[in-house]
């Protein structure tokens, strides 16, 4: 296990915390990240002091507000209770990479968690109170949902940015500077290509105006840029993109046979015949009998352990 610390719905570790006394535990999450991450578990609902099992409780419209309310007993208003210790347990978080909602949960959920109006109406378009909090209070760090880590390309954009999230904490918890900053843009440059070349783009000057005296405070604009560029779906186009730049460095150095196949598979990824491991793997291949500084620099070579198989499915 790394010491990359991910904050998770309890439920989805197999805690019985829910309403009706059971979880929600979820394989992937268990089985292939459980290796890679330590998971630290927080349950809201539990932790305001509603018990297990629980009356159930729902995002209602009331007056023009959402409140999280009993859902059989609408005068029971847990509301501020929720923000108040979701306010508070951001305090001791900074150490997190990453966090995994449950979805659909009015205080887990990201997205499109049911709001119900007062006809008892739902309409998908809420958010649970404590993912709300937790998601303006860390506006940079990577933050999804269990439902959706089983679309491999969510899945693999989610883990990208834990990982690159990871490295900006260590960068800076090593005590950053200037140089130290722009080397970081540098070696992300082929992963934010991937994802926004125009958001990548509007970084390079915010990047080229810092100064000893404005570090700090472009380093914080930077990591939330920087952080919404990589929410970008990394495209088959956008990646061979960067493919065709990487072959730009190999292919005065490979014989014309060598280059012929790399193109051929290089097409066959764009066409989707192919996941992406099979041209980056051809690539690392020529790179190690001809390596080159640049690209070895390039986190988007080996952004997360190759065992996590993300490429395999992309
Ligand atoms: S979804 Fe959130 S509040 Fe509900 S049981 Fe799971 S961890 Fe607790």
């Amino acid at each position: 296990m790394t010491d990359i610390k991910m904050g998770i719905s309890s439920c989805l570790l197999g805690n019985e915390v829910r309403h009706d006394g059971g979880h929600k535990r979820n394989t992937y999450v268990m089985s292939a990240l459980s290796e890679y991450f330590s998971f630290r578990p927080f349950c809201p609902e539990v932790a305001i002091g509603l018990g297990v099992p629980r009356p159930t409780i729902r995002l209602s419209k009331i007056e023009n507000q959402i409140r999280l309310v009993g859902t059989k007993n609408p005068d029971m208003d847990l509301t501020d209770d929720m923000n108040r210790w979701s306010e508070n347990a951001m305090n001791g978080m900074d150490d997190l990479s990453g966090f995994i909602l449950k979805s659909n949960s009015p205080s887990c959920g990201m997205e499109r968690v049911r709001v119900y109006d007062s006809n008892g109406m739902p309409s998908r378009d809420g958010t649970g109170l404590f993912a709300t909090v937790l998601m303006q209070k860390n506006p940079a760090l990577p933050v999804e949902e269990e439902g959706r880590l089983n679309d491999p390309v969510l899945r693999e954009n989610f883990i990208e940015r834990v990982f690159v999230y990871y490295r900006w904490q260590k960068m800076v918890e090593d005590g950053f500077t200037v140089s130290d900053l722009m080397a970081f843009h540098q070696q992300h440059k082929f992963i934010l290509l991937a994802h926004n070349e125009q958001e990548y783009r509007k970084l390079g000057p915010l990047i080229a105006a810092v100064n000893r005296d404005n570090l700090e405070h472009t380093a914080d604009e930077y990591l939330v840029r920087m952080m919404a560029c990589m929410k970008s779906r990394a495209s088959r186009k956008r990646h061979t993109n960067v493919l065709m730049h990487v072959m730009g460095y190999l292919k005065k150095k490979i014989n014309s046979d060598d280059k012929k196949e790399l193109i051929e598979i290089l097409d066959n990824y764009r066409l989707g015949k192919v996941p992406l491991i099979v041209p980056i793997t051809l690539m690392k291949h020529h790179l190690r009998v001809y390596p080159d500084e640049y690209i070895s620099s390039q986190y988007y070579m080996a952004p997360y352990p190759e065992e996590l198989m993300l490429r395999n499915m992309v």
